[in-house]
């Protein structure tokens, strides 16, 4: 099966710029080229021109010809971004598409823990469900991808884990996905979470995580030889959230980078929000993004309010930073909408960027970063057009959104409602709306 993407914009400076047209074949990008106006491509490459229904934009890159003859699929002067990807996501605390509810934990790290275990049995769909609901919200904005967390505590056991779990192996024919067991309530201050972590690795979990080894579990050498033994023991990569600032943050960072190349586990541990990063002075920062660089710990931020990530600094270390959205409309706040092309911009919004490269980077981290996070990859500081493994250049999985747009920038101010997001060359959501992929 080979689908033609005509007249679509990569990455355009200015609306007329000109376009090209994006073959696809197999699930992947296998040839870019100056767009042909059809009767050329109809004339050159022998091709029957299509039926009038099979060029609309809703098409659907399956049926309608012989095998040997590419789909088109008319671009129409829009821009093709990369697939997005929320790779910080907590797809079990979400109440999007419930009666909304007013804010009710006290603003400490324990009060939202345990405001969150006293309601979410409340909600009006099973975690499965709820779940499977942000799904189709992320898909349906541009997301192709999503990394997971999923708690794990005294309180709900693995009840949570499973219906994560099992909402994302429903959908991983439209979407690359990994779950991390999360235990949100500390590891050392209950008991028998280990156990629990343990028992998700062994049940599908892909990463095991962890939470503020010192201020939270206030016992981090304990706190981080069960993440890091668990690591080992299934074979697996850690996820650790780090909300510790100043010097606590830098000493969790140096443990962490330290446990990393001590088991040989660079490319498989990531640090979500690392706010030491933004806490402590130049120097420090700079000497910990060298020591996350040299342990090939990857990144994530949900850009958040208050600080930003060095992004110019993380990107000339090569450490793969990608972009998540926390939890959504949940017992922790209410924001968040599923929205990851308006995540971009509060990206781009709170590092305080106005030129086009830095917002554009911005798009870099949203999709290419959060696929390297994923793979453990490290960038390697070519542009997202020419990346033949994370970004749109030939060789490249087709996974891409089509949005009315006159540049990347103005896409990313607009976040134009209207989108056609592909995974694999094949339609998966359009006008918001998603097309399928729950059994
Ligand atoms: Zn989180």
């Amino acid at each position: 099966m080979t689908t033609m993407f005509t007249d679509v914009r990569l990455f355009p400076r200015h609306h007329d710029d000109p376009t090209v047209d994006v073959e696809v074949a197999g699930g992947r990008i296998v040839s870019i080229s100056p767009h042909r106006r059809r009767d050329e491509q109809t004339t050159a490459a022998g091709h029957r021109r299509p039926t009038e229904d099979s060029t609309s934009d809703g098409h659907r890159a399956t049926g309608g010809f012989a095998p040997a003859e590419p789909e088109l699929v008319d671009g129409r002067g829009r821009l093709l971004l990369p697939g997005l990807g929320d790779v910080h996501a907590h797809l079990d605390s979400n109440r999007m598409g419930q009666t909304f509810r007013p804010h009710t934990a006290d603003g400490t790290l324990h009060g939202y823990i345990m405001n969150d275990r006293a309601n979410w049995r409340h909600g009006q769909r099973s975690v499965r469900d709820q779940a499977a609901f942000a799904i189709a919200a992320i898909i349906s904005s541009g997301g192709t991808r999503i990394r997971s967390h999923a708690q794990i505590d005294a309180d709900c056991g693995l009840e949570r884990f499973e219906g994560v779990r099992d909402a994302l192996t429903a959908h991983a024919d439209v979407l690359d996905s990994q779950i991390v067991a999360f235990p949100q309530a500390g590891i050392v201050r209950e008991s028998g979470v280990r156990d629990l972590l343990d028992a998700a690795l062994s049940e599908g979990a892909d990463l095991v995580g962890g939470l503020d080894p010192l201020q939270y579990d206030r016992d981090p050498v304990r706190h981080l030889d069960i993440v890091f033994a668990l690591a080992e023991r299934h074979g697996k990569g850690a996820d650790i959230h780090l909300h510790e600032g100043g010097s606590a943050g830098a000493y969790s960072i140096e443990e962490i980078a330290h446990r990393t190349r001590t088991l040989g586990l660079e490319g498989r541990v990531t640090i979500s929000h690392a706010f030491a990063l933004h806490t402590n002075p130049e120097s420090e920062v700079r000497r910990l993004v060298e020591l996350i660089a040299e342990a090939g710990i990857s990144l994530t931020t949900v850009a958040p309010a208050k600080g930003a990530l060095p992004q110019r600094l993380l990107a000339e270390h090569r450490v793969a930073v990608g972009l998540g959205e926390d939890g959504q409309r949940d017992y922790w706040s209410p924001y968040g909408d599923g929205d990851l092309l308006r995540r971009t911009w509060q990206l781009a919004f709170t590092n305080g960027f106005r030129r086009d490269e830095d917002i554009e980077h911005c798009l870099d981290v949203a999709s290419r970063g959060g696929a390297q996070v994923m793979a453990g990859a490290r960038p390697e500081g070519r542009p997202l057009t020419e990346d033949t493994a994370f970004g749109l250049g030939v060789g490249a999985p087709a996974d891409f959104v089509l949005v009315e747009s006159d540049t990347v920038t103005s896409a990313i101010m607009d976040a134009p409602a209207d989108r056609d997001v592909y995974k694999g060359g094949v339609l998966v959501a359009s006008g918001g709306e998603f097309l399928g992929g729950v059994r």
